[in-house]
């Protein structure tokens, strides 16, 4: 029997279990592929600041990113490698949110050499900075290594008498739910997720260039003949829904095209490897942590629910089962320090953000 079982064991999934584990429960990962299957498998997994006019997300991920590094650095660093990024605007809109950020940032900022870009690239406004990238499957082995795993698909979850049921043969006290974009297994509708499709690709080539590119697509630096360019955004294909088959043709294309905007490659390009994968993000771009709502429950309760400033607490809650979900494309930026923030919640009842708690849609859902 488990304290806790996580189901998706992507980087959320991983880093949750790794917290959990860490503090001595006993945590049952399961995935229905392996670990770092998902989106955290296609993931080039830079970890970046977000280089954008402030607000929650900005602030969240710059936050986060400052905790990662640190993480990442003391906890794994062998899967971890600091690397430098020349981070670029690609139009006007980009450009005055990067004026503006190179104004205010509290982040040392680093003069980078532009010697193998592209003259649109070299005029263009930029910020160089000390970033990282992470050995993506390594590191969510690693932060796994602590739990069990199975490998299987969980198609039910089932209360009774104070436990967890998963497929009605797993038993646990407490369950998180970490599937990403994938078709949700919760007992509840109002979590809603849409999946942005991502595509990118390694090359072999002779083309120099030693640190991170980021302006249309990321770049990353050349090590032993390879570069890896990503990634696409797809909004209009997801692999649980869409019929016909994924293009990877027309995906490698735009990501040569777009790269070949920055880089001054050399015609020696061979794509030696395609990944693709889904990242799972909320209605209103924050990730969602915390406690599920048991919403028929609270509807039956009598609360009015149509105020507008009705406090989180008074909800009636699904007894154990929590989510952490909807990193969009910030998965490896933000998995530490949300998997903390979740852990110190669930173990500790430290407070969660009202922007951070996946109440706040069954709040808005109740009141409409
Ligand atoms: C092409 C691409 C490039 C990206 N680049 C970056 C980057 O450079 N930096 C960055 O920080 N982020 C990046 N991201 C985003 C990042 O990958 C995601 O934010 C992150 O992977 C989300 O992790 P997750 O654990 O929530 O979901 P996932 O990694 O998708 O994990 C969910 C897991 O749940 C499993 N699962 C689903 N349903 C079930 C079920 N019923 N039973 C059992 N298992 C189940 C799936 O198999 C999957 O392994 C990129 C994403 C893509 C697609």
């Amino acid at each position: 029997m488990y304290d806790f079982a996580v189901v998706g064991a992507g980087i959320n999934g991983c880093a949750i279990a790794y917290e959990l584990a860490q503090s001595g429960k006993k945590v049952l990962v399961f995935d229905k592929e392996s670990i770092a299957a998902g989106g955290s498998g296609a993931a080039g997994a830079f970890v970046a600041p977000k280089f954008s006019k402030s607000g929650p997300l900005k602030e969240l991920v710059h936050h986060s990113f400052l905790y990662a590094k640190e993480f990442y650095t003391q906890k794994f660093p062998e899967h971890f490698t600091q690397i430098e990024l020349l981070h670029l605007a690609h139009n006007e809109k980009t450009t005055a949110m990067l004026q503006a950020y190179k104004q205010t940032t509290p982040l040392k900022t680093l003069q980078l050499s532009k010697e193998h870009l592209t003259q649109n690239a070299k005029e263009a406004c930029s910020i160089g900075i000390e970033a990282g990238v992470v050995d993506a499957k390594a590191m969510c082995e690693a932060l796994c290594s602590g739990s069990d795993f199975i490998q299987e698909e969980i198609v039910s979850l089932q209360y009774q008498d104070d436990f967890w049921f998963l497929n009605e043969k797993y038993k646990a006290k407490n369950i998180v739910v970490a599937t990403g974009a994938y078709l949700s297994i919760l007992p509840e509708k109002y979590v809603k997720l849409r999946g942005v499709w991502g595509h990118r690709v390694d090359i072999a080539t002779q083309t120099q260039n030693a640190i991170s590119l980021h302006q249309e697509v990321s770049i990353s630096p050349n090590r032993d003949g390879i570069i890896a360019v990503g990634a696409t955004h797809n909004l209009s294909y997801h692999l649980q829904t869409t019929q016909e088959p994924y293009d990877f043709k027309a995906g490698q294309e735009e990501l040569l095209q777009k790269a070949s905007k920055t880089l001054l490659f050399k015609d020696d390009i061979q794509i030696v490897k395609d990944y693709v994968g889904l990242r799972s993000g909320s209605a209103d771009y924050m990730p969602i942590l915390g406690n599920l709502v048991d919403s028929q429950k609270t509807f039956e309760s009598g609360l009015n629910l149509r105020r507008k400033k009705i406090e989180y607490s008074k909800f009636i809650y699904h007894k154990g089962l929590y989510i952490i979900n909807g990193s969009s494309g910030y998965g490896f930026v933000l998995a530490p320090y949300l998997a903390k923030v979740l852990k110190e919640f669930i173990l500790e009842q430290k407070p969660l953000a009202k922007e951070l708690d996946v109440a706040r849609f069954f709040a808005k859902e109740a009141r409409s």
